[in-house]
């Protein structure tokens, strides 16, 4: 089969490979898509060393096709049955540690992950090892597989979401229009909240057709003045920092209403600071909140919100790539010629 491996930091390569050998309690699954993150770029040029096992089988958004199961397992109730469209979680969480029993599997203190310590995504077929099974999560419609690639984004920005205030007519400002924060927009939107998006020029218009009601490319005290402005002088019920800067992190705290929450999705350069105001913590009595990766739980919610249809994230996709063309797929990435690209085992582009 053909893989994407990383034969060094910074060394993406394509290459043939064996079939993985299925153990009779492991999974074979036939990729059908994987999508493309900012985190796989990372990865492939080298800038993101931690938890990435050399030689690895890069891609976390993964949809899939169940191909073979082990002689010890039972189709449909170990796993689903060969021919199942399922999506991939790619969080292997030990079970055990404390943020385990404690409900935050995503934050497993021993979490392994498809793409970067275990092979992911960008290859013909993907092995899912006994301890694996549970990220095997079936549709409930069949969906096209890009779309269901973008379960993995859209399982995180659920995480996050579960636990803030965003409901009918709240205010929601979203800062960064990357894919993730169009996702938010989008989620927000579908809550019934209404929305402000923030980012570059060339986001707005996406921003608008995935549900901001308004955008803007202001910052610092501008963007205070336009929040101030869009919600009466009230401000945001809830400030979603999607974009790696700490440099929004001041802005997001001064762009919050007295009770509100600031989340803080993305994640930052290592060893980033942010200095904020603690008063205005203070006194607006705000929340601020964190969150990274996504539970099963929240993964299977997002494979069904794509599946039924209730959320719609097709806009997002822009890009098709075959595997052989995968070093063009993350040449997209680099230089944002879209918003989500798609690499596909050869012959698939396009179905
Ligand atoms: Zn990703
Ligand atoms: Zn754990």
């Amino acid at each position: 089969m053909l893989a994407a491996s990383l034969r060094s930091p910074g060394a993406l390569t394509l290459e043939k490979r064996p079939i993985p050998a299925l153990g009779p309690q492991d999974a074979l699954l036939a990729v059908e898509a994987t999508t493309l993150c900012g985190t796989d770029l990372r990865i492939a040029t080298g800038q993101k060393t931690n938890g990435v096992t050399p030689g690895v089988v890069l891609g976390h958004e993964i949809a899939a096709r169940v191909w073979r199961i082990g002689d010890e397992l039972t189709a449909g109730v170990d796993v689903p049955a060969p021919g199942t469209q399922v999506g991939l979680a790619p969080e292997i969480a030990c079970g055990h540690c404390d943020a385990c029993v404690s409900g935050r599997s995503n934050v497993c203190a021993r979490m392994r992950l498809f793409g970067t310590g275990v092979d992911g995504g960008l290859a013909d077929f993907i092995l899912v090892p006994q301890e694996a099974l549970g990220c095997i999560t079936p549709v409930a419609r069949k969906i096209t597989p890009p779309l269901l690639a973008l379960a993995e984004p859209l399982s995180c920005c659920l995480r996050a979401t579960r636990r803030l205030p965003i409901g009918p007519d709240s205010r929601v400002l979203v800062l960064g229009t990357g894919p993730i924060g169009l996702i938010h927009c989008a989620l927000a939107a579908f809550a019934g909240a209404r929305v402000m998006a923030c980012g570059r020029a060339a986001r707005l218009e996406p921003a608008r057709t995935m549900g901001a009601e308004t955008t803007t490319t202001s910052q610092g005290d501008d963007l205070v003045a336009n929040v101030q402005e869009w919600t009466g002088g009230v401000g945001a019920d809830v400030v979603i920092i999607a974009v790696g800067d700490p440099g929004l992190v001041p802005v997001a705290i001064q762009c919050a209403r007295i009770g509100g929450h600031v989340s803080f999705f993305a994640g930052f350069p290592a060893g980033a600071t942010a200095q904020v105001d603690p008063n205005l913590v203070h006194y607006r009595e705000l929340t601020l909140s964190g969150s990274a990766n996504a539970t099963l739980d929240d993964y299977a919610s997002a494979v069904d919100m794509l599946s039924t249809g209730s959320i719609d994230l097709s806009q997002l996709l822009t890009h098709e790539f075959a595997l052989s063309d995968v070093s063009s797929a993350l040449d997209a990435v680099r230089t944002r010629a879209g918003l989500k690209i798609a690499v596909r085992p050869d012959g698939m582009v396009g179905r």
